[in-house]
Parts: C-alpha cells; sequence; structure tokens
C-alpha cells in the first residue's frame, strides 16, 4: 500500500479533531497519527479515509470513527507490553492502534469473511504484535487468559462474565454496553476476585455484538 506525504498530512488534520473533541492521551493521538487507515479500507474510500467517520467494511459492520477509537483507547490507559483481548476485530484499525502503542493485541471475530480479509492486511502492514482469532468474543481467549486490558467494540446486549474472569486483577475493560441504536460507554475496573468498579461513560452507536460465529450462530 502506497504511503504519500498527503496521507500523512491527512493524519495530522485528523489528530488535531480528535484533540478540539477532547483526547489527550500523546500516546493515543501518536498512534492515531501513524496508523495507515486508508490501508484498512476499500479503495473507494482512499480520499475520506482520514475524515472522523465509520466507513462499510462488508458484511453489514463498520469501522468504527477514529474518535471512537481514540476515546476507547484513551479509557484503557495503555501501557507497552500489556496484553489486550479486542473483541470485534472488524477492519483490524483499532487492533492496530492498540499494537502502535506497544501492547500485546489478542483479537477475536465472528465473522470469518472479514477474519480472512483482515488478517493478511494486519500481516503486510508489518504488526507483529496482533494475533488473531476466529470465533465467538462472547466466550474469550481462556487458554490467553488473563489480560490486562480488554476492548469490546460491539455493544454488548450484557456485560459477559465469562470475559470479567479473563480480566487480571487492577485491569480494566471497556463495553459499549445496551441494546438497539445507543449504547453507554462503561469502563470497568477489577479490583478483587469478585469486586469490579463500574464507571458510566458517553453514549455512542455501534453496531450489535452477537452470539456464536456468524457461520455458527447462536440464537438468543
Ligand atoms: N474494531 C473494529 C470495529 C469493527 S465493528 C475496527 O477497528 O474496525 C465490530 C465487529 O465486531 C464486527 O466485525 C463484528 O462482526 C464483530 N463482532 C460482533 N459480535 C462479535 C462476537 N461475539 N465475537 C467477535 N466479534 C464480534
Amino acid at each position: 500500500m502506497e504511503e504519500s506525504h498527503r496521507h500523512y498530512g491527512l493524519r495530522r488534520k485528523l489528530v488535531n479533531v480528535l484533540k478540539t473533541k477532547g483526547i489527550s492521551d500523546p500516546g493515543v493521538l501518536e498512534a492515531i497519527g501513524k496508523v495507515p487507515r486508508h490501508a484498512f479500507l476499500d479503495k473507494a474510500f482512499i480520499e475520506t479515509a482520514y475524515e472522523d467517520r465509520a466507513f462499510p467494511i462488508g458484511e453489514g459492520q463498520t469501522i468504527s470513527h477514529p474518535y471512537t477509537v481514540a476515546y476507547q483507547t484513551q479509557l484503557l490507559e495503555i501501557r507497552k507490553g500489556d496484553r489486550v483481548l479486542e473483541i470485534g476485530t472488524g477492519s483490524g484499525y483499532q487492533a492496530a492502534v492498540l499494537a502502535e502503542m506497544g501492547a500485546q493485541v489478542y483479537s477475536i471475530e465472528r465473522i470469518k469473511k472479514l477474519y480472512d480479509h483482515t488478517k493478511p492486511i494486519l500481516k503486510s502492514l508489518n504488526y507483529k504484535k496482533i494475533m488473531c482469532f476466529y470465533g465467538d468474543g462472547f466466550l474469550g481467549l481462556p487458554d490467553l487468559a488473563p489480560f490486562d486490558k480488554i476492548i469490546i467494540t460491539a455493544a454488548a446486549p450484557e456485560i459477559p462474565e465469562d470475559i470479567l474472569r479473563q480480566l487480571k486483577i487492577g485491569g480494566i475493560i471497556i463495553i459499549p454496553y445496551g441494546e438497539g441504536e445507543k449504547q453507554l460507554m462503561l469502563k470497568i475496573t477489577r479490583k478483587g476476585d469478585f469486586q469490579f468498579e463500574q464507571e458510566t461513560l458517553d453514549t455512542f452507536s455501534f453496531v450489535p455484538m452477537l452470539k456464536g460465529t456468524k457461520e455458527k450462530a447462536i440464537k438468543k
């Protein structure tokens, strides 16, 4: 994928837009300034890739707004070396932002076509710190748990119990919570084995988090 000065300039502009919208974590802004968002989108969107907009990525799914990606990432308080579980790989852009910040990312996608599409894109961009998995994010990755941080990038109809168990004590999980059009962003910090502290933040709009894989869906 060709990388031009023009894309670099557009990313600088995007970083400034995100700053005016309230993103202040320098690590997040730096990562957004580096990740080539156009490489995660269909060529049709190459001219608009650095606008603060969501775009279709196929299979009825979307790449989140850069603001949403920055907002969730900022809440995760990423430190170099954090092991992060992402639920909803989608385009791979959010995973790339996390990896750019030095996180080791484990990302799950329930739609095989998206998994097959995104994995080679991340590989071609040389993101070695991202491992992609095809499966149901409601189950997490018990064999690789516990994680320092967990990010859900689809609207969760409930707070998944299995996932909470896979968070380290002291760890943070960010969840867009709720069914229907709008979700509330929750930040949950694990304080002890059975102790969780919850903060309710702003309203967002995500595609739904669904049970099972698309190819083997589980009816509610
Ligand atoms: N983080 C993505 C956002 C993609 S949209 C990005 O940066 O582009 C949310 C994604 O979550 C969709 O691809 C959808 O298929 C996926 N998803 C929904 N429910 C899921 C589940 N139970 N397990 C894994 N992925 C899921």
